[in-house]
């Protein structure tokens, strides 16, 4: 069990995550796709209800730039009530309220069917099997995503422990973090909890 050398290890966010995350930022500003049509249909009701309930969640911003995310505390666009009933405890938790499920826990660690992992929440297509592999963490680990658009590369610092939070883009789930000690092609790590994901298998016609 090396998990505590893990969690105490001091890390910093590595300028090629940095990088990483403005090559998400671009490639999102710059997506011109069509699937963004539904943006705007529902308007004007959020923030009701939601005042005062968050207040157990501080989020550390000690070193500044923080303000790019005023919303933070409120995770998803979706309704609160209807993600409890439809996601598990330990699903909700790990990606509304930025949960991380046991090493080796998980469903997917070990998972080597082919296909693609869908967010659990929102249902995007975020990463395929192709670049899964073993990292040997206790979490899946990928070395790409499907399209750096589909996730938000948000930087943390809990206690000194500074790491860069991945999150689905469409939906603000909390999938896991990103490392940059993976395999070739890419040195990525994307480390992301089993809970966040919705594997669905390649469907040959
Ligand atoms: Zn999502």
């Amino acid at each position: 069990m090396n998990i505590l050398h893990y969690v105490t290890k001091k890390q910093e966010i590595s300028a090629k995550l940095k990088k990483l995350k403005a090559a998400c930022d671009a490639a999102h500003n710059g997506s011109d796709e069509p699937d963004g049509a539904k943006a705007g249909a529902d308007g004007g009701e959020e923030g009701e209800g939601e005042i005062g309930e968050k207040n157990t969640v501080t989020t550390p911003c000690g070193g500044g730039g923080c303000g790019s995310s005023p919303s933070s505390s409120s995770l998803s666009a979706y309704d609160k009530e209807e993600l409890q009933k439809r996601l598990n405890p330990k699903q909700y938790q790990v990606t509304q309220q930025r949960g991380t499920e046991k090493a080796f826990s998980g469903k997917y660690v070990k998972w080597k069917e082919e296909g693609v992992y869908n967010c659990v929440v929102c249902g995007t297509q975020l990463f395929s099997s192709e670049s899964k592999y073993d990292s040997n963490s206790g979490w899946p680990a990928f070395y790409d995503v499907l399209g750096k658009e589909k996730v938000t590369l948000q930087e943390e610092n809990l206690g000194g422990l500074q790491r860069m939070e991945v999150k689905c883009r469409e939906c603000q789930a909390h999938l896991g973090h990103v490392f940059d000690d993976g395999p070739k092609p890419t040195g990525i790590r994307y480390c992301v909890n089993s809970c966040s994901l919705d594997f669905r298998k390649h469907t040959t016609v």
